[in-house]
């Protein structure tokens, strides 16, 4: 009767340990997530600013074509207006104006020049950055997939060991149980520890001897006088069965 209990116990503390595991692994499961929207964001800010720097340079592009534009039509006209000037005091001051007009456009399609060629250069990187963000996309769209498969699969688990808690919970009397669930409510996990040659193995720390004799008689399911965690004698229940042989186990019933 004491030693099923005890072992109902220690499978109860199983399940709590697989399930403390998984809840963590549910937290922590859409941090991959949230990284890569984090990088995806940051791609998208860079895009914005190349955006921003494309514009500029478009709109310098267009300035400096007007002004081509207008200057070369002044410059016409006062080629023109040439053959109509009275004196040569005239015609000096229309030539300098000209040389002027010629001499600023040649300056305008230097500039125009160095205008495509950053154009290009930032037409480039933007393609680039469109690639990288293409590539994020993608890699977002497996890591939700894959997170999905991984929550249901927890879930899943966390089901089936609800159902296991259950039975165990049945062949531990109700006080017992209780206490195991306000131990679990209080401290750290585990709750039910083994005692190793007089040795509580939840706060390493020695039980009193009187208590050490009353735990190997095995009649009372005992508190450790130190940490209240419950307490069982190592050698009342076989060593851990580890979780691959347990399911090798499972397979062959
Ligand atoms: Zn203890």
């Amino acid at each position: 009767m004491y030693l099923k209990q005890i072992e109902q116990l220690v499978v109860l503390q199983k399940v709590d340990d697989e399930i403390v595991l998984l809840q963590d692994e549910l937290k922590r499961a859409p941090e991959q997530i949230i990284e890569l929207e984090k990088r995806r964001q940051d791609i998208e800010d860079s895009a914005e600013l190349v955006r921003d720097k494309l514009k500029y340079l478009t709109d310098q592009q267009k300035r400096l074509d007007g002004e081509i534009e207008t200057d070369s039509v002044r410059l016409k006209k006062s080629k023109s207006k040439m053959m109509m000037v009275g004196n040569q005091k005239e015609y000096h001051a229309m030539m300098r104006e000209m040389d002027n007009l010629e001499k600023q456009n040649r300056g305008r399609e230097e500039e125009k020049t160095t205008v495509a060629e950053e154009l290009s250069r930032q037409n480039q990187e933007l393609a680039d950055i469109d690639g990288q963000a293409k590539e994020l996309d993608s890699e977002l769209v497996v890591a939700r997939e894959s997170l999905d498969a991984r929550i249901q699969q927890a879930q899943a688990r966390l089901d089936e060991l609800g159902l296991r808690r259950n039975e165990a919970g049945q062949a531990v009397p109700r006080p017992i149980l209780q206490r195991y669930e306000f131990i679990r409510s209080r401290l750290k996990n585990p709750v039910i520890v083994p005692v190793h040659a007089g040795i509580c193995s939840g706060c390493h720390i020695a039980i009193p001897p009187q208590s050490f004799i009353e735990l190997q008689k095995g009649i009372q399911i005992l508190s450790c006088p130190n940490c209240q965690r419950l307490i069982y004698w190592s050698e009342h229940i076989e060593p851990e069965v580890k979780p691959e042989d347990e399911a090798a186990e499972n397979a062959a019933e």
